[in-house]
């Protein structure tokens, strides 16, 4: 079983710290907040009072940070020159592809292993074990990381080298996004064209317009599966999330000069919804900004 120091107990990283614990790892948590760390010591973690202390003596550092400048900051300031030399370094956070790929060179160079391991699934998945993990790195820290990720999750994919787990996660959140918003203004011109929109839902998830944005998470109250939907869009994948991974796939797209129209559009569509006060719910709420009923 691995000693596993475990940097950012937040909303994620808590549940994801506690199903380490429960396959049998050690982990030594350590947040900058306090009620975080009491959370993860309640689950059966040890505190540790820094980011240095959480890394002594581990084989393995989990990290699971808001962005890539925090990110960097607990790499440079608390890993790099104080982790053991061959200790496998896992950043499940979702940050941006240079970040992540300089930052897995940066590793090897101070003689340790990185995979970039950014997560689908939401805190509920976080909680059960369920996410999906997409990884970059080389073979042997995939292998090395794969017994701990599968600890965490239902599906554990290598992308690729470093900085690949990164590029994956925010393609994939740019379709999302860019999903989304068509299945809601769909939504949106079908009621207006008097359909009955579970007759829709009935047609086109069984058409060629079916996509997981419809048919797995409807964004229409008591139509398909139950989704946030059918709680006023509380929980789920906030919709000031889905932004900032549509903001990071924009910046990807510019540093390789690929046209993304779509993910534009999407971005500048969220950007508008969180400015109306959407950020804090489920990003499926951005029908109500399309059908005019968002009233904040
Ligand atoms: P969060 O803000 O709840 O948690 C981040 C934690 O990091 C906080 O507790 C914060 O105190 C801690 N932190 C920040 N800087 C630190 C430092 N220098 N040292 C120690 N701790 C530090 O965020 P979250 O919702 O858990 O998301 C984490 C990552 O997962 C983000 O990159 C996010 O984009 C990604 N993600 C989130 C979701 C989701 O549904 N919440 C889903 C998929 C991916």
């Amino acid at each position: 079983m691995a000693r596993i120091g475990f940097i950012g107990l937040g909303n994620m990283g808590s549940g994801m710290a506690a199903n380490l614990v429960k396959a049998g790892h050690q982990v030594v948590a350590f947040d900058l907040s306090q009620a975080a760390l009491d959370k993860a010591v309640a689950s059966g973690s040890s505190a540790a009072k820094s980011g240095t202390e959480a890394v002594a003596g581990a084989d393995t550092v989990v990290t699971m940070l808001p962005a890539g400048r925090h990110v960097r900051a607990v790499m440079t300031g608390d890993v790099f020159g104080h982790a053991a030399p061959g200790t496998l370094l896992i950043d499940c956070s979702t940050i941006d592809v240079a970040t992540a790929r300089s930052l897995g060179g940066e590793a090897e160079a101070a003689g340790l292993a990185m995979v970039d391991a950014p997560v689908s699934g939401g805190i509920a998945a976080a909680d059960a074990g369920t996410l999906t993990f997409m990884v970059g790195g080389r073979d042997e820290a995939f292998a090395r990381a794969e017994p701990i990720l599968s600890a965490m999750g239902k599906a554990v994919i290598h992308a690729g080298g470093a900085g690949a787990g990164a590029a994956a996660k925010i393609c994939n959140n740019m379709l999302l996004g860019a999903s989304m918003i068509a299945t809601c203004e769909s939504f949106v011109l079908a009621q207006k064209l008097g359909l009955d929109l579970q007759t829709f839902f009935d047609i086109s998830s069984k058409a060629s317009g079916q996509c997981w944005s419809m048919t797995s998470y409807c964004p229409v109250p008591g139509v398909g599966p139950v989704s946030p939907a059918d709680r006023d869009y509380e929980g789920g994948f906030a919709a000031a999330l889905q932004l900032k991974d549509l903001k990071l796939a924009i910046e990807a797209a510019q540093s390789v000069d690929a046209a993304v129209p779509m993910g534009s559009e999407a971005q500048a569509l969220y950007q508008a919804f969180v400015n109306l006060g959407g950020g804090g719910r489920d990003f499926s709420a951005i029908i109500k900004m399309l059908d005019g009923s968002w009233k904040g």
